[in-house]
C-alpha cells in the first residue's frame, strides 16, 4: 500500500486490528470517515470510550454487562437447574431466540490449543466453582459449533465433569430447514438418521 499520511496510516492500522479487516478495508472506512461531518468521528470515539468503561464480564455467566451480574442470571422466571454453556456471549441471543428457558455459562471460545486456547484460558475454572455453588443445576446443555474446537470442548468437559452427577447434553445434529437430502454431508445426514423419531 502506497504511504499516507502518518494519521490516515494510525488508523489504518488500528482497523486492520479488528477480525476480517485487511488494509483495503481498513482505507477505505478511513477515506470515508474522513467525508464525514466532524461530530460523526467524535460521538464514535464518546461510543468506543462506553464501551469500555461500561462493559464488564457477569460475575455468574461471564456474558457482557453493564451490571456486576447481567439480566439473564437475575431473572427469577429462568430455570435454574439447566445451564447451556457457550462459547461466545452472541451465541446467547441465538440460543434465547430458539426458545431455550435456563441460564448460561460462556466459556469465551473452544479448545484449539494451535491458536493457544487451552482449558486455563477458558470460564473452566468458573464454570466448575459455579456448579459447586449452585447444587441445583442437573444438566449442562454443551452449545458449541459443530467443529473440531466444539468437538475437542465437549470431549475435555465430559472428562472433567464425569464424576459429577449431572446430565450432560449436547445440541442435536439435523438438516436444516429448506436443504436438500442430496447436499447434505454424511454426518450430519447419518446422524439425523440415527436420531429419527415417530411421526
Ligand atoms: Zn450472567
Amino acid at each position: 500500500m502506497r504511504a499516507y499520511p502518518k494519521p490516515i496510516q494510525i488508523v489504518v492500522d488500528a482497523f486492520t486490528y479488528l477480525p476480517g479487516v485487511g488494509p483495503k478495508t481498513a482505507l477505505r472506512f478511513v477515506f470515508y470517515l474522513l467525508k464525514q461531518p466532524k461530530g460523526t468521528i467524535e460521538s464514535m470515539i464518546r461510543a468506543l470510550q462506553e464501551l469500555q468503561s461500561s462493559i464488564q464480564s457477569c460475575a455468574i455467566c461471564k456474558t457482557y454487562t453493564t451490571a456486576e451480574i447481567c439480566e439473564t442470571c437475575l431473572d427469577p422466571r429462568r430455570d435454574k437447574t439447566v445451564i447451556c454453556v457457550v462459547s461466545q456471549p452472541r451465541d446467547i441471543g441465538t440460543i434465547d431466540a430458539a426458545g431455550f428457558q435456563g441460564r448460561y455459562h460462556v466459556l469465551g471460545g473452544t479448545l484449539s490449543p494451535i491458536e493457544g486456547i487451552t482449558p486455563d484460558t477458558l470460564e473452566i475454572a468458573s464454570l466448575i466453582m459455579r456448579l459447586a455453588d449452585e447444587p441445583a443445576v442437573t444438566e449442562l446443555v454443551l452449545a458449541f459449533n459443530p467443529d473440531i474446537e466444539g468437538e475437542s470442548t465437549i470431549m475435555y468437559l465430559s472428562k472433567i465433569l464425569k464424576e459429577k452427577q449431572l446430565r450432560l447434553t449436547r445440541l442435536a445434529r439435523g438438516l436444516p430447514v429448506g436443504s436438500d437430502l442430496e447436499f447434505a454431508d454424511e454426518v450430519t445426514l447419518g446422524d439425523a438418521l440415527r436420531r429419527r423419531w415417530e411421526i
